[in-house]
C-alpha cells in the first residue's frame, strides 16, 4: 500500500463528465488499495471568473477580500469531486485549506506555505476514506484565507505530499508531461521521459507555465518524487501503465538526459524593461536604481548597464507586469529625479526567451548557437543573461513564438535525441 497524492488541474475538472472521469481513475488507485489525497484547481476559467468579478467591483480589489473570493472555486470542484467519488462507492471527503490546515503567511494573492497539519488528513485516510483537499488556498495567523497565487494548486499537491510522506505525487493536467517546449506553440515539441529537477526548477522559473514553481521549489526542499501525465487519457489504464507514462522529474543524474545539451525552451511574457537615459555615472547609481525598487518589495530579473559615454550611462532592468505601475511611479517620481535621469522609459511589449539544459555545462558555443539562430530570423536582442544551465534573452514580443520555433529547431529539440528505454 502507498500513499499518493494526486492534483488536477482545471481542465482535468472542467466539467461534470470529467469530474467523473477524476473519480473513476481515483477509484481505481483506491480499489488497488492505495491511500490517495486528492488537490483538485477548481473548474478552468472559474478562478478567472471571479477575478473579472472583482475587478469589475473595482479596479484595485483588496487582497483579503480578493482571496476570500478565489478561493471559492477549489472548494466547490472538491465538493463536486467528493460526490462523484462516494456516487462511485468509494468513501470520501472534501476539506478546505483552513479545515486541514495549511498555515501560510499573510501574503494575500501569493501566499507562502508555512505548514501543513497533516494529522486530520491521516486519521481520514487510515479510516479508509479519499481525501479531497482544496488546491491553491490556506489560511494565516489572524485565521483568514489566502491564496498561493495564479498555479498554486501545484504547490498545495507537493506541500501536502512532503507534509504526509507519499510514495509519490501525481501532477494529472491536460497534456501528457513536460515537453521540450510549450506544445501550443511548437507541435513538433517532444515529451521528456524524465527530465532532472534542476532543469525543471529553471524551466518553471523562467515562465513554463506546466508547474508552478514553487511547487518545484517544494518537490526539491523535500524530494518529493514528482510525475507530470495526463488525466485525458482512459480512466481505467492499469496503474502499472499510467505509473510508467508522463514526465518523471528525478533527482539522479539520468544518462538519458547527458545526451541533449538543451533540454527544453521557455518563454513569458509577463516582464516589462524600464529603461533610464543618460544617468550620471558614479559609483552607487546601480543602487539609487534599484534600492527603491527592492524597498517597495518588487522583485527585479534581468539588468544591464551600459558603458559609461561621456560620463553617462544607460541602465535597463525587468520587471513582472503587475509591478508595472508601482516601477513606473517609483522610477518618475523618486529615483529619475534622484539619479538625474535624461529620460525614465517603460516599454511593455517584450518577452523572454531562455534555452535550458543541464549538458550547457560541460559545452561551449551553445549561446553563441542561440544569438546566430535569432540573428537569422532579424531579432534584436535587447538583454541577456546566463547561468550554468540556461541563457536568457529579452526581445520584441512580437517575435516570440518565432524564437522558440527557431531555437527548437536549431537545438534539434525536435529530434529524438533520447537513448531509448531499451537501450
Ligand atoms: P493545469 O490546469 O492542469 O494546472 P496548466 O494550464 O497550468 O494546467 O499547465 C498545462 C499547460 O502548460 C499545457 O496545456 C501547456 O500548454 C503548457 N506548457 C507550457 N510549457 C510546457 C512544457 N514545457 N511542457 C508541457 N506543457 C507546457
Ligand atoms: N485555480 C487557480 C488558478 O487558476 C489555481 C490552480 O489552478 O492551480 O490559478
Ligand atoms: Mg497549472
Amino acid at each position: 500500500m502507498s500513499l499518493i497524492v494526486q492534483k488536477y488541474g482545471g481542465t482535468s475538472m472542467g466539467s461534470v463528465d470529467r469530474i467523473k472521469n477524476v473519480a473513476r481513475r481515483v477509484a481505481k488507485w483506491h480499489a488497488a488499495g492505495h491511500q490517495v489525497i486528492v488537490v483538485p484547481s477548481a473548474m478552468s476559467g472559474e478562478t478567472n471568473r471571479l477575478l473579472t468579478l472583482a475587478n469589475d467591483i473595482t479596479s484595485d480589489p483588496d487582497p483579503r477580500e480578493q482571496d476570500m473570493l478565489a478561493a471559492t472555486g477549489e472548494q466547490a470542484s472538491s465538493a463536486l469531486l467528493a460526490m462523484a467519488l462516494i456516487a462511485e462507492g468509494v468513501p470520501a471527503r472534501s476539506f478546505t485549506g483552513w479545515q486541514v490546515p495549511v498555515r501560510t503567511d499573510s501574503s494575500y494573492t501569493k501566499a507562502r506555505i508555512a505548514e501543513i497539519d497533516g494529522d486530520s488528513i491521516r486519521a481520514e485516510l487510515d479510516a479508509g476514506r479519499v481525501v479531497v483537499v482544496t488546491g491553491y488556498q490556506g489560511i494565516d495567523e489572524h485565521g483568514y484565507i489566502t491564496t498561493l497565487g495564479r498555479g498554486g494548486s501545484d504547490t498545495s499537491a507537493v506541500a501536502m505530499a512532503a507534509a504526509l510522506g507519499a510514495d509519490e505525487c501525481l501532477i494529472f493536467t491536460d497534456v501528457d508531461g513536460v515537453y521540450t517546449t510549450d506544445p501550443r506553440v511548437v507541435p513538433q515539441a517532444r515529451r521528456m521521459r524524465v527530465t532532472s529537477f534542476e532543469e525543471m526548477l529553471e524551466l518553471a522559473s523562467l515562465g513554463s507555465k506546466i508547474l508552478q514553481i514553487r511547487a518545484v521549489e517544494f518537490a526539491g526542499k523535500f524530494r518529493v518524487p514528482l510525475r507530470v501525465l495526463s488525466s485525458l487519457t482512459d480512466p481505467l489504464i492499469p496503474i502499472e501503465e499510467e505509473t510508467e507514462s508522463g514526465t518523471l522529474i528525478t533527482f539522479e543524474e539520468d544518462s538519458q538526459m547527458e545526451a541533449a545539451v538543451v533540454s527544453g525552451i521557455a518563454f513569458s511574457r509577463d516582464e516589462t524593461k524600464f529603461s533610464l537615459l543618460g544617468v550620471p555615472d558614479t559609483p552607487g547609481v546601480a543602487y539609487s536604481i534599484l534600492g527603491p525598487v527592492a524597498a517597495a518589495n518588487i522583485d527585479v530579473d534581468m539588468i544591464l548597464q551600459n558603458q559609461s559615454v561621456d560620463g553617462t550611462t544607460d541602465f535597463s532592468f525587468t520587471v513582472l507586469h503587475d509591478d508595472y505601475e508601482r516601477t513606473h511611479e517609483i522610477l518618475k517620481t523618486q529615483v529619475g529625479p534622484a539619479v538625474g535621469a535624461k529620460q525614465v522609459i517603460a516599454d511593455s511589449k517584450v518577452c523572454k526567451v531562455s534555452i535550458v539544459g543541464i549538458g550547457m555545462r560541460s559545452h561551449v558555443g551553445v549561446a553563441s548557437l542561440m544569438f546566430r539562430t535569432l540573428a537569422k530570423e532579424g531579432i534584436n536582442i535587447q538583454m541577456i543573461s546566463t547561468s550554468e544551465i540556461k541563457t536568457s534573452v529579452v526581445i520584441e514580443d512580437k517575435y516570440m513564438e518565432l524564437a522558440v520555433r527557431a531555437l527548437h529547431k536549431a537545438f534539434e529539440l525536435d529530434q529524438d535525441k533520447y537513448i531509448p528505454d531499451d537501450a
